[in-house]
């Protein structure tokens, strides 16, 4: 290695370092940031200036506390530059939000779209049109969007899509189909695995719980101590099809009666016989009979596969989301009466069972929050690409 290759591996791991303690400990002095990092005073007011001028961080001039004499000024993170785009694609809409480096939701789009009924590239083209729109408005905020992820509804190798059935897709490399098109090139992710992240940083301040996302498709996300638990091959959660009932009705993953055909969100409107999840709230509030049952048997489904997921990981809270967050109140009685009846002889402590104030937004906020952890952990490419950038250059 050379030392200039040395040198700039160092910088690079620097400014991480200095940026990761100023999202924990913010806001903070560069005395304060010297002694928490290690690093001499020097290399902190280095790595600051170069922070502040990538507009990374601002200097906000309120005192740290405990320190005495002259109160030095404090660096925060700003969330007046840089910015991250969260994308989602589900069965029946697509979706955009842009997050700032604090985490601040700055705009979000939704359009709903039948994709079922378009192909891979019609679908993503209408996504892209999306995303554009949205990196455009971010612009006119004064941001910079500096990275996108892209929930999808199925599970994701390496931006290949093996398999999204609600979707009809096989083997869509979403990567190569957006390379050209979507620039930066997002991320690509499972869904479920985003809204259970979404939650993470943006929803009730949960460290360790099971995320329900109810959409057509039922998918989960397990945190435990503030990480998302994956599986070996990043497949864990797919618990709209655990099975509930073994001779059930048959499923699009091959098997039969998984959770899904009981409460994913289009046999549970086929039951109630509703068009859509707000017509179905609308009756539900009227006291609708069918609505009810609907609901309930939904819920019954829900609390047996969430039993089994209650004894195989034991989490702290089930948090329920997407369209369950709507039909909280008339789903959550039938999956706490099923999950007690079956947990509560053999355990002392049964799940907190919470409703997401989320809902669906959780994922294209994961998505979009998943960047800025990214950025914050390695920001060398964003503080190298303002600096080349020309001097008064409106950010592109
Ligand atoms: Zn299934």
């Amino acid at each position: 290695m050379t030392q200039a290759v040395r040198h700039d591996s160092m910088r690079a791991r620097n400014l991480g370092v200095v940026l990761g303690e100023v999202r924990r400990s913010g806001p903070v002095t560069r005395a304060a940031l010297a002694e928490m990092t290690g690093l001499t005073k020097t290399t902190v007011s280095k790595m600051v200036a170069d922070l502040l001028a990538a507009g990374m961080v601002t200097e906000t001039g309120v005192p740290s506390r405990g320190e005495r004499g002259r109160p030095g000024t404090a660096v925060a993170l700003s969330g007046g530059r840089v910015a991250a785009l969260g994308l989602e694609i589900n069965v029946d809409y697509l979706s955009a939000c842009v997050v700032d480096l604090t985490l601040e939701v700055r705009l979000r789009r939704a359009r709903a779209v039948d994709n079922r009924a378009a192909s891979p590239v019609e679908t993503l083209s209408h996504l892209r049109e999306i995303a554009r729109e949205a990196v455009e408005e971010a612009r006119s905020l004064g941001l910079v969007v500096a990275g996108s992820t892209l929930a999808v509804p199925g599970p994701v190798d390496d931006g290949l899509v093996h398999s999204a059935p609600n979707l009809g897709w096989r083997d869509v490399h979403v990567g190569e189909l957006l390379d050209g098109l979507l620039t930066p090139l997002p991320t690509v992710d499972n869904e479920a695995n985003l809204a259970a992240l979404g939650e993470l940083w943006f929803g009730s301040g949960h460290r360790d719980f099971l995320h329900v996302s109810g959409e057509i498709g039922i998918g989960a996300g397990l945190v435990v101590d503030g990480a998302l638990f994956r599986g070996s091959h990043g497949l864990a959660g797919e618990l709209g099809h655990v099975v509930v009932f073994p001779d059930g009705p048959p499923c699009r993953c091959g098997g039969r009666g998984c959770l899904e055909q009981y409460a994913g969100q289009e046999a549970l409107l086929r039951a109630a016989g509703a068009g859509t999840v707000e017509e179905l709230a609308g009756r539900l509030r009227e006291g609708d009979a069918a609505a009810l049952a609907a609901c309930e048997r939904a819920g019954h489904a829900l609390g047996l596969a969430l039993t089994s997921a209650v004894h195989l990981f034991d989490p702290g809270t089930i948090v329920l989301g997407g369209v369950f967050a709507p039909l909280f109140p008339w789903i959550s009685g039938a999956v706490l009466e099923t999950t007690a009846a079956r947990l509560s002889a053999i355990r002392d402590a049964v799940p907190d069972l919470a409703v997401s104030r989320l809902g669906g937004d959780a994922t294209a906020l994961g998505a979009a929050g998943q960047v800025i952890h990214r950025i914050i952990a390695d920001p060398v490419a964003y503080v190298t690409a303002s600096r080349t950038a020309p001097a008064g250059s409106k950010p592109r």
